[in-house]
């Protein structure tokens, strides 16, 4: 019997009863067989759901069966809060889509983690949102570049370009930007945020707001994926 410790990112029903879990770890993401999970007198109810941060028993190759099954953290408080949820659906939808790709899963599993936490506890959560969306820009390898040129390493009067993935001078902006300051700087304050030594996060709504399409924007330009989750938030939140 194998040992995994992870988040369970989605669930699925499988035939009459069962559940196939994928479970983000250390190493990567694996699924699971849970079965019967769905029938009422079945161990596993109500353990199975998504976001919850699990350790498992299983057996098998391909398709993993799952013995036993314990919750380590269950995110009460995320769970509670629709928007909050939604938000770190998006999150988890992001990983599901890019785990068997480019990412290394030594930094962004522990990554993770410690945002889940921080969201899990705070009430102004939308920027560890971001913190996440940012800096996993950089784990995929489609980092913004903030401190010059990204043509010719000019650092004077710079400005945000997306299609160029970071800042351009004069001579090379192309368009202007719609994006202020105080969003452009907010991106880089998350981007670089180091989560070992806080330091206190100030925004503004409408900062918040424009860093929000700023994100969505390019992460449809640099990486073509809009979540379903983050549509799903749009209702909610109107933007
Ligand atoms: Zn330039």
């Amino acid at each position: 019997m194998d040992v995994y410790e992870g988040i369970i990112i989605k669930h699925i029903d499988y035939k009459e009863s069962s559940q196939i879990i994928y479970v983000y770890t250390q190493t990567g993401l694996f699924s699971f067989l849970l079965r019967g999970a769905n029938k009422m007198n079945s161990p596993f109810l109500g353990s199975k759901n998504t976001l919850s941060y699990v350790k498992i028993y299983a057996s098998g190759k391909s398709l993993k069966n799952v013995k036993e099954m314990e919750i380590i953290k269950s995110y009460p408080n995320i769970k509670l809060h629709l928007n909050k949820y939604t938000y770190v659906l998006h999150m988890l939808e992001l990983i599901y889509h890019f785990a068997d790709g480019e990412l290394n899963h030594d930094k962004s599993y522990p990554f993770l983690i410690k945002i889940l936490d921080k969201v899990e506890l705070e009430a102004e959560y939308v920027p560890y949102i971001n913190m996440f969306e940012a800096k996993l820009l950089y784990l995929l390898g489609v980092n913004p570049l903030f401190h010059e040129c990204v043509i010719c390493k000019d650092t004077h009067d710079l400005t945000f370009s997306i299609e160029e993935g970071g800042m351009t001078c004069v001579d090379h902006t192309l368009k202007k930007q719609p994006y202020s300051e105080e969003c452009i700087q907010l991106f880089e304050f998350l981007y670089y945020y180091d989560l070992q030594n806080p330091s206190s996060i100030e925004t503004e709504t409408k900062t918040i707001m424009e860093l929000r399409h700023l994100l969505d924007e390019y992460y449809m330009y640099h990486l073509n994926i809009k979540t379903k989750s983050r549509t799903v938030l749009e209702g909610f939140i109107g933007y």
